[in-house]
């Protein structure tokens, strides 16, 4: 191990709470994806970068042999400073990545992942990758879920999870029994594809986009709000849409997102803790951790919701571009337990709890106008905050 992450740091990375216990994510996680061009001391060199940075959240999909080794070796003798999601349903196949439902095949690589990360444990159970009906009806009648709720009561998974690209196939699975963490893709193409496309590796490369047409999908904001108000943690993955939105010429948006208004994009949505990113050098690593420096500017994604009319106007983005209150009222929060409380006929006691713990509530708000003025998106943040009093009662 490099003495990197004995460095002092002159920031601190944000870290989010869980809605289930007081676990705490870094809002940076590392994907394994890209960390299969990397050799042993570039690995060590990365993960002792990211730790030192606060990061403690991996993210394991990948199923390479020779990348679990590299990593078991990269963690070893630091385990317990690192969150790893390990999937169920990943493995590995004639030298590549493949999907299974088989539980053999399930249960081989997963048993394979814990030998190779030198762990006992993994930290989240993740059913891999579940995006249609009928593998749902597989996940639940093959054996996966079965063999990954066994793995929890034996606590060799200490939280369920899963991952998605689909809400309403991302619901249903959050809806079964003891599920805690989803991972799900979010960026602002997804979010405003054409909610009626069943087809998610149409909607993955964008096939169907129409920036004339594009509207936010409701699908998507339902699933942000059942995850929110039923404790379920996101982790995001594919923030910049497979590299699309960076790309000027191939983004949906015909202009180019930096990386850090993708980041922040997905950070803002309800109930996500933590962004994952693969990384394939300590530079870009860096490059990633700038996001807790940066001025908010650089960080602001407003020119791209605001190209045309996506209807979020009035709509509140979470974003926090209003701020500051002059009596510190935390506008963005307030804005999403009123949506989530509106979304419901009667407010949810999850949400209620959340709107109790905030240090500043709707009934202090001085109706200055400040965050009106602020906001890039038109949100009636006065109105709103006069709803929220009455709805919450403070
Ligand atoms: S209008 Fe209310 S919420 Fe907005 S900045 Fe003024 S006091 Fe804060
Ligand atoms: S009121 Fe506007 S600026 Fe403030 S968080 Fe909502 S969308 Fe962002």
């Amino acid at each position: 191990m490099s003495g990197l992450c004995r460095k002092q740091r002159n920031f601190q990375m944000e870290m989010r709470k869980s809605a289930h216990s007081d676990e705490v994510y870094s809002t940076l996680g590392i994907g394994a994806e890209h960390l299969e061009d990397l050799d042993q001391e570039a690995t060590d060199l990365l993960f002792d970068e990211a730790m030192a940075a606060g990061v403690n959240l991996l993210d394991f999909y990948m199923p390479a042999p020779d990348v679990r080794d590299r990593v078991g070796h990269a963690i070893f003798g630091r385990r317990d400073q690192i969150k790893i999601q390990g999937h169920l349903g990943a493995i590995w196949q004639n030298e590549q990545y493949k999907r299974t439902r088989n539980l053999d095949e399930v249960k081989e690589s997963f048993e394979d992942l814990l030998t190779r990360l030198k762990t006992d444990y993994i930290d989240i159970g993740m059913i891999h990758y579940v995006d249609t009906k009928s593998d749902y009806q597989k996940v639940i009648e093959g054996g996966t879920w079965d063999y990954a709720a066994e793995l929890k009561k034996n606590g060799v998974i200490k939280r369920l999870g899963f991952s998605s690209h689909d809400p309403v196939i991302a619901k249903k699975m959050a809806e079964l029994p003891g599920m805690e963490v989803c991972m799900f893709s979010i960026n602002p193409a997804y979010d405003m594809e054409n909610a009626e496309i069943t087809d998610i590796d149409r909607m993955i490369e964008g096939k169907d986009f129409n920036l004339e047409t594009a509207q936010i999908n409701p699908k998507r904001l339902d699933f942000y709000a059942y995850c929110d108000s039923h404790n379920i943690d996101i982790t995001v993955m594919k923030a910049f849409g497979g590299g699309t939105l960076l790309d000027s010429g191939r983004s949906p948006f015909g202009k180019a997102m930096n990386i850090y208004q993708c980041m922040k994009y997905a950070l803002d949505k309800p109930a996500v803790v933590s962004v994952i990113l693969g990384f394939e050098s300590v530079d870009e690593l860096k490059g990633a951790l700038r996001y807790d420096t940066i001025a908010n500017a650089e960080k602001d994604y407003s020119d791209i919701l605001t190209l045309r009319d996506f209807s979020v106007t009035g709509r509140c983005m979470y974003c926090g571009h209003c701020q500051p209150c002059p009596v510190a009222i935390d506008v963005a929060a307030v804005n999403k337990f009123l949506d989530l409380a509106e979304a419901h006929t009667s407010v949810p006691e999850t949400v209620a709890g959340h709107y109790q713990a905030l240090a500043h509530h709707a009934s202090e708000c001085i109706h200055c106008g400040y965050c009106e003025r602020n906001c890039p998106f038109g949100v009636a943040v006065r109105e709103r905050m006069k709803r929220a009093q009455k709805i919450f009662g403070e």
